[in-house]
């Protein structure tokens, strides 16, 4: 053998740089379900699930195209139950004279792949992954040439570098005039509801999926989440339906109610291509292209169009760059030295506060939630409790379909935790339950007031921004972006400090939040 092309659970693309010049005479490819992808954090359902199953349709599509596959199941005798063990095992059998691969995702991957292949004495060739648009080494010259860090200016780069909704490749201005609609995005809807959403796209499971989720749930059977529901695409044709659906169907209206959330209804007008962009069954560069093609053909609303190119373009891409130029030392950040425990009904939904239970039981049930409900509820309300940034990142890389970890680190640590005290984002994202109000109806149907700041109605988020600010006065006052907020603190009297202290330490000790038993 001469090629042995490893092929990642995420790495699902037939025309992946990896596959440059194979040869199926002396070349084969090599993947493997292991056990430790759904261990090292406790994998829910429905992610094992989809890994698992977009896994085993790209096995038979790649077998389709006539490329050799040496393929490892999770339930085959002799699985070695780890990425390292299974490849070197099957180094000793196959004797490939090298090893290929696209860059992969994960830097604890990129490792244990080095050093299989350095036990080995075998050479290692490392190709660029063009799903990106921006490659590492681009986005550290960007870095290297400024003081810190914005997306703003990254994604501004990116806009013409990329020649993506640009007036013409001579002059260097942005269609419309601006390159931030974000003023007429951002809107909740009226009492009457998101009215007639198109639903979602949702894929029966066949065989080989329905095989799948018998083996998720006898293997793991006590991981969290559900796998009643699943519908998520598993193969390249199923994303780019999903894909088209949401062009035709949602993009029009995304930008605008991109920030809104509603009971019960986690899908709005949001795309739900994360997991198939990240298992690479859909390519950056065609879902951008999709959505400007949109734009000009007058299909979607230019707010919209940018909004959503800037998600993809901007934040998936910077996300990225941050992660590759930051790691290891990234997932080890605690800027604001927090070391509460993730509360428990993280892993159940089992809490009495409405919006971070309809969050947390989409979470479960479907592997997903949308943006605003990832950063500004269940990221806000971990942010503001001090959670160790440890283990809020270990839930969120266990709980959603789309969680790899170059992604969901950076978005966990930096941008919802301030971990990283800075890198991402120039201040911590902190609300009261005000702005939970703002955005959804959940309040109504809640037990706590989210104009209570103290007291047994108090709402919890409010009662915690207070507290955040008075534990990080000092460090926040120093932050030109933060003072404003800070300053309010002045306003409260030593009574009322002392009342807020003493329903947040409630809130520690689990009195408050946790769902009565019935
Ligand atoms: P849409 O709202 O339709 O957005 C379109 C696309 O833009 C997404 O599919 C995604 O590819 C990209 N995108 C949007 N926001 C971001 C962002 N902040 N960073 C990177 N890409 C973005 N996204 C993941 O793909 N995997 C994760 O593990 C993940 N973890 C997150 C953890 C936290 C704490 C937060 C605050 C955000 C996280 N995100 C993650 C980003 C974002 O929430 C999801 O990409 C988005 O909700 C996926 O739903 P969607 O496909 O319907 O997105
Ligand atoms: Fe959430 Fe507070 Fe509103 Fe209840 S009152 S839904 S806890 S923001």
């Amino acid at each position: 053998l001469r090629s042995l092309v490893i092929v990642l659970g995420d790495q699902l693309d037939l025309d992946a740089s990896g596959f440059d010049g194979f040869d199926a005479t002396q070349d084969a490819a090599w993947m493997a379900e292991v056990a430790e992808e759904s261990v090292h954090v406790w994998s829910s359902k429905p992610r094992t699930a989809l890994f698992l199953a977009a896994m085993r349709h790209f096995a038979v599509a790649l077998e389709a195209s006539g490329r050799p596959l040496h393929y490892t199941r999770l339930d085959a005798p002799g699985n070695r139950g780890s990425l390292a063990a299974q490849l070197s095992g099957d180094i000793a059998r196959l004797k490939p004279q090298r090893l290929v691969m696209t860059a992969p995702g994960d830097w604890r991957v990129l490792q244990d792949v080095k050093d299989v292949a350095q036990a080995n004495a075998l050479p290692l060739d490392i190709r660029e992954d063009r799903h990106f648009f921006c490659t590492v080494r681009e986005f550290l010259a960007h870095a290297k040439a400024r003081k810190s860090l914005r997306m703003e200016y990254f994604y501004r780069e990116q806009r013409k570098r990329h020649q993506i909704l640009m007036e013409s490749a001579q002059a260097d201005e942005p269609v419309g005039g601006q390159w931030n609609f974000d003023a007429d995005n951002r809107e909740a809807f009226d009492a009457a509801g998101p009215g007639d959403v198109p639903p979602r796209a949702a894929f029966e499971p066949d065989a080989i999926t329905r095989d799948v989720i018998a083996l998720v749930n006898s293997r793991f059977a006590d991981h969290p989440g559900l796998l009643d529901g699943f519908a998520w695409p598993v193969t390249r044709d199923q994303a780019l339906q999903s894909l088209h659906a949401f062009i035709e169907k949602r993009l029009p209206l995304f930008g605008r109610y991109q920030d809104a959330m509603w009971p019960g209804d986690p899908w709005l007008y949001h795309s739900h291509l994360s997991a198939a962009l990240n298992l690479k069954l859909l390519n950056a560069r065609e879902v951008v292209a999709a959505a400007q093609a949109a734009y000009r053909a007058g299909r979607a609303p230019l707010p919209s169009v940018e909004g959503f190119i800037r998600q993809i373009l901007g934040w998936r891409e910077y996300v990225r760059g941050i992660y590759w130029t930051q790691m290891p030392a990234y997932a080890r950040r605690n800027a604001l030295d927090a070391h509460e425990d993730l509360p428990p009904w993280y892993w159940t939904a089992g809490t009495d506060m409405a919006c971070l239970r309809d969050a947390l039981t989409q979470t479960l049930t479907h592997g997903y939630a949308n943006h605003i409900q990832r950063l500004m509820v269940t990221g806000l309300y971990a942010l503001m409790l001090g959670v160790e940034p440890r283990q809020v990142h270990e839930w969120y890389l266990a709980v959603y379909v789309d969680a790899v970890e170059w992604v969901e680190l950076p978005n966990t640590i930096g941008m919802s935790q301030y971990a990283d005290g800075g890198v991402m984002g120039s201040k911590p994202y902190i609300a009261t339950g005000k702005y939970i109000q703002r955005m959804s109806p959940h309040c109504k149907g809640c037990r706590y007031d989210p104009a209570q700041r103290s007291g047994d109605s108090a709402c919890p988020f409010t009662t915690l921004y207070w507290d955040f600010l008075m534990r990080h006065e000092a460090s926040l006052a120093k932050n030109p972006r933060m003072a404003l907020q800070v300053k309010n603190v002045a306003r409260l009297s030593d009574v009322q400090k002392q009342e807020v202290l003493e329903r947040a330490a409630a809130i520690r000790q689990g009195k408050v939040g946790a769902a009565s038993p019935r």
